[in-house]
């Protein structure tokens, strides 16, 4: 998706040669007029899908998943990080490796979010090795739905997750991929 390599290009800032920064219009600052578009390019790309839900984990992929529910006309659902006094009763789990902070947490979503009759898209912010998607297509196949694919904004393809997970069937539609990025040289998408 041209329109965010540039923005990437124009106001993302590379951390060492696997951090990339886009807080100022994806993570903290939110451009929602740029997360409709990309909402619309999935929407496009899973065209006579069906899908019934749009399936997050927290934080960052909160509002890019919540306005792409809205383009698809469904729930968002987001997988919470800890268990809090609000989540009762039954939940599905997984437990996940925070690639930003590298600590390990279970995250978590109440049964009756998720069910068999789910047609589930998920969707984040970025893609790197793939942990945070693994734990959420295992939230999926806990609760019998089925995955139609996984929509990313950034996948950084230099690292490991999307070669692994499309090795296993999964389908996976990055809007930027990057192929190699670091402070010195900068960010190179693939073609
Ligand atoms: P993975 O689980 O694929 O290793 O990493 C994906 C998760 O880590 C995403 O949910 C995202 O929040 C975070 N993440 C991974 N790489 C980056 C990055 O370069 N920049 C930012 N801002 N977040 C990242």
């Amino acid at each position: 998706m041209k329109l965010l390599e540039e923005r990437i290009l124009r106001d993302g800032e590379v951390l060492g040669n696997d951090v990339l920064k886009v807080g100022s219009f994806l993570n903290q600052q939110m451009d929602v007029t740029l997360f409709r578009q990309m909402a619309e390019t999935w929407k496009a790309l899973f065209h006579g899908e069906n899908v019934t839900k749009i399936l997050t984990i927290e934080a960052s992929g909160i509002g890019i998943a919540a306005i792409t529910a809205e383009v698809f006309g469904c729930d968002a659902v987001f997988a919470k990080k800890s268990r809090t006094s609000n989540v009762s009763g039954d939940v599905y789990k997984a437990m996940v490796t925070s690639f930003t902070h590298g600590i390990v947490s279970e995250v978590i979503v109440p049964k009756p979010f998720l069910t068999g009759a789910d047609r589930v898209l998920i969707i984040d912010d970025f893609l790197a090795n793939g942990e945070a998607l693994r734990g959420l297509i295992s939230l999926v196949d806990q609760a019998g739905a089925t995955l139609v694919g996984c929509g990313i904004a950034i996948e950084k393809a230099f690292q490991p997750g999307g070669k692994r997970l499309r090795e296993k069937g999964i389908r996976i539609e990055s809007l930027a991929k990057i192929r190699s990025m670091s402070d010195t040289d900068g960010i190179v998408f693939e073609d």
